[in-house]
């Protein structure tokens, strides 16, 4: 099933759930606005090279547009629609007053060079620059996209709108990034690891851990994890994948992969297939990479008794519904992944506000705004006796719902 079929069929479900009118539904669902724009750029060679841009704007009743743009070989509509979709789902979870977008370039960021990059970022923000804003719908990183891209994207702005540097989020701190937003993802995943944990009278202390990516989001989440005493067993990315039953030194990972660009050869495990990081032996599994990944094919040989989503929708309807029967608990992506877009929030109010946060204070935050999520969310499953994922996309649906409710449709 599709990305944007999956998400849609979740958000059709909690609006049963809830009882929602068909009407209003129907506003829910169908994009604000959808962008769509050719970019084309001279490769350092003087060949020209063109791609396709899109930045999907969901919904705004609860406040300016949030989410990251993606560059990406895999960036196509229906993708970004569901990523834009699940934004304004994760932003009314986490209840951080934004809506939700998305946006991406269909391009391997690999195969260009840093001119060539900077270059597609600038003709992608140039066509796009009317329609975003610091009120309006504020880029971010995602996959394929960093810091650096926002800087490109902050100095492209300004120069049709002047300085503003809260058009942006997930920027350098020397252009008013936030302290912690690097690890925000990461961090917040680990918070609420912890509050799931925690009600099953566990801690993260001992248990193991198979992490499929280890870009920013996984890396951060195996880093902390470690520090926590938990054992990962398994780690993989795009280079390979590696395991040792009695944990994985990461730090050692980490310095090998910053040295080597790559998992492979690392001599504190063992070399293994990175498809099965996903059906290895371990009590939680961290799916930190692309959508779709536990889908009907592997679903039944899933070892781990929870699965924390760092990934946007890695589980597809199909493998939820196996899981589920298999008793594993999934802490579902629009929550587990929200410490991003939170620290997120916190720095586009360090902008406004012109005073900048210390970390501390940054990641304190962040763990109070996970742990509020996740009691709420545990309220709406009380509720509504559901599964996390319908607890969160119901208090998720019925908070945009209420502000759309509360603002009326009066032409
Ligand atoms: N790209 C991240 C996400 O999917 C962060 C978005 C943001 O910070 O606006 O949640």
């Amino acid at each position: 099933m599709n990305a944007l079929a999956a998400t849609s069929r979740n958000f059709r479900n909690a609006s049963r759930i809830l009882g929602l009118d068909s009407k209003l539904e129907r506003s829910l669902l169908i994009p604000f606005r959808e962008i769509k724009v050719e970019c084309s750029i001279p490769k350092d060679d003087g060949s020209l090279a063109t791609y396709v841009g899109f930045r999907v704007q969901h919904d705004n009743a609860r406040g300016p547009m949030k989410g990251g743009i993606r560059y990406h070989p895999e960036v196509d509509p229906d993708e970004v629609n569901a990523l834009a979709q699940l934004m304004t789902w994760k932003t009314a979870v986490a209840d951080i007053p934004y809506g939700g977008a998305k946006g991406g370039i269909g391009c391997n960021p690999k195969d260009l060079t840093i001119s060539e990059l900077e270059r597609l970022t600038r003709v992608f923000t140039q066509k796009i620059h009317d329609l975003i804003g610091i009120h309006a719908d504020v880029p971010a990183p995602d996959m394929g996209t960093n810091a650096q891209t926002m800087a490109w994207i902050l100095d492209e702005y300004s120069k049709f709108h002047g300085h503003s540097p809260a058009v942006v989020t997930g920027k350098p701190i020397d252009l008013g990034g936030s302290l912690g937003r690097e690890a925000a993802t990461g961090r917040g995943c680990v918070f609420a690891t912890e509050a799931l944990l925690a009600e099953h009278g566990m801690s993260i202390n001992n248990l193991t851990f198979a992490i499929q990516g280890f870009g920013n989001v996984g890396s951060w989440a195996a880093r902390l994890i470690h520090e926590r005493g938990g054992k990962i067993v398994a780690v993989s990315d795009i280079t390979g994948a590696v395991k040792n039953p009695n944990g994985l030194n990461i730090p050692e990972l980490l310095m090998h992969k910053e040295r080597t660009g790559s998992l492979k050869d690392f001599h504190g495990g063992d070399a293994m297939d990175p498809g099965e990081v996903l059906v290895h032996e371990c009590d939680v599994l961290i799916p930190c990479a692309l959508g779709g990944v536990l889908n009907r094919d592997n679903a039944a040989d899933v070892k781990a008794k929870f699965i924390i989503e760092a990934a946007n929708h890695p589980t597809d309807p199909d493998a939820d519904e196996i899981l589920s029967k298999k008793g594993v608990v999934i802490l579902p992506d629009i929550y587990a992944n929200s410490g991003g877009v939170t620290v997120s929030y916190f720095e586009w109010v360090q902008n406004i506000q012109g005073f900048m946060w210390d970390e501390e204070k940054v990641n304190a935050e962040l763990n109070k705004y996970m742990t509020r999520a996740f009691n709420n969310i545990k309220g709406m499953c009380k509720t509504h006796e559901c599964s996390l994922r319908m607890g969160a996309f119901t208090l998720g649906v019925n908070r945009v719902a209420r502000a759309t409710l509360l603002r009326g449709w009066e032409a």
